[in-house]
């Protein structure tokens, strides 16, 4: 049997097949044989998840062959393209012709569908996940029908769903007008960092800092807009504190050589700093040798139904452990605080929460099964991992 293994070595899983289909009608002829043979189909974009939200015993599919920008509209500052294009692609194309995603995360390696089907995130206050750009999507539905989607009602529902509701094919994403961003890093000391928090939160468009546990140094980063084009194409990685100046997405995406494992919560805003706190001292007090970074961001309120900022100004927390070590007595020690301060998970990354803690924790849980029931009422895109969340 073909096997299947995530970015961080996490999650390994055999399949029947693994295909990558050359077109939309060929996703299709896909689903509807997985249909015949009464087993379940699923859609891998690059497999950087820490759980296992891709595997399925039937076929695991790689849309690496639908790839590329179909239609783009300066003026309403949209563009179409294939649901299997890198982030890394999407924003090179998006740039080519005059446009931008208002933020992006921390790298650019994700397909397009992927980092939207788990509420990928950058940071900023004001900025909404990459998700929450999507304004049309085309899906490959559970009877193996091509649909085009982009009403009000359904598209809360479809901005973060896992491929729970159907396999995107292409995404149409509300764009902006390209633009350059300047960026500053430097470090201080973790109490300093967290006396300006908020005033420096305030004053910058996307802010984040690294906490390192061992040394007790925040590495913090700012991202703001500048008004002149940058005078260099590709701007070099910053090694350290410094600073430099670069168009927008040549700026957002770190390089990440090292594999580790991760889980993050989102908590609300308010709770942030407090979170934060409690965090610290467990790691200090339970978790001395650990030297990976802890990083905090913002995150604007949104209306998608399965967003970790759902109808909340958010703050997310992310600890991380090397892909080489083991990470879930750490993590899951650390899961009760998130959970005190009302965490979600993100559906990307570790995490324990069953179905009942995640009810509890998202107002339109409920409504989305009820929905994916109605999409796939035979669950044809249920992995045994997720239907213990959602059937
Ligand atoms: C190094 C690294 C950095 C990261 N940085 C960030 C960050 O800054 N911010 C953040 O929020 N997260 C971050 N993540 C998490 C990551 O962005 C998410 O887990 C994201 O979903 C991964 O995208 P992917 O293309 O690899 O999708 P996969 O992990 O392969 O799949 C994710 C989900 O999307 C579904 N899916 C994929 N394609 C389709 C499709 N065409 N139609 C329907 N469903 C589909 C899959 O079935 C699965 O359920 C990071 C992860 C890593 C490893």
């Amino acid at each position: 049997m073909p096997s299947w293994s995530n970015w961080s070595g996490s999650v390994v899983a055999e399949t029947a097949r693994l295909e990558a289909p050359a077109d939309e009608a060929a996703v299709a002829t896909l689903v509807r044989e997985a249909a015949a043979a009464g087993t379940t189909v699923r859609v891998a974009g690059s497999g950087h998840s820490f759980v296992p939200v891709v595997p399925a015993a039937g076929a695991i599919l790689s849309l690496d062959r639908l790839t590329g920008l179909l239609d783009s509209d300066p003026a309403a500052c949209t563009a179409t393209l294939y649901a299997g294009t890198k982030l890394h692609d999407a924003t090179h194309l998006l740039w080519e012709h005059g446009l931008a995603l208002p933020n992006q995360g921390d790298v650019d390696t994700q397909a397009l569908a992927g980092a939207i089907a788990t509420g990928t995130h950058g940071t900023g206050p004001a900025y909404g996940s990459i998700s929450t750009r999507l304004v049309g999507v085309r899906l490959v539905t559970a009877s193996g029908d091509l649909l085009d989607l982009d009403s009000a009602d359904l598209l809360p529902a479809l901005r973060v769903s896992l491929g729970l509701l159907g396999i995107m094919t292409r995404v149409t994403l509300a764009c902006v007008p390209r633009y350059a961003l300047r960026e500053r890093v430097w470090q201080h000391p973790i109490d300093e960092c967290l006396e300006q928090l908020e005033h420096t939160i305030a004053s910058h468009d996307h802010y984040e800092f690294f906490w390192f546990p061992r040394s007790d140094i925040a590495e913090s980063k700012a991202l703001d807009p500048v008004d002149a084009e940058p005078e260099t194409e590709d701007p070099p990685p910053l090694d350290g504190p410094g600073e430099r100046v670069g168009w927008a997405h040549r700026i957002y995406p770190s390089v990440r050589k090292l594999r580790f494992n991760e889980m993050e919560y989102a908590v609300p805003a308010e709770a942030g700093p407090a979170c934060f706190r409690a965090v610290r001292q467990r790691m200090k007090e339970r978790h001395p040798k650990v030297g990976w970074p802890v990083e905090y961001r913002t995150l604007a309120a949104d209306d998608a139904w399965l967003s970790p900022a759902f109808a909340r100004a958010t703050v997310t927390i992310s600890v991380h452990q090397d892909a080489a070590r083991p990470y879930r007595e750490f993590f899951t020690d650390l899961e009760p605080i998130f959970r005190d301060f009302g965490g979600r998970p993100h559906w990307g990354k570790f995490h324990t929460s069953t179905r009942a803690d995640l009810a509890a924790a998202y107002p339109r849980f409920e409504a989305f099964c009820a929905l994916r029931r109605e999409f796939d009422p035979a669950g044809r895109f249920l992995s045994p991992y997720l239907a213990g969340l959602f059937a």
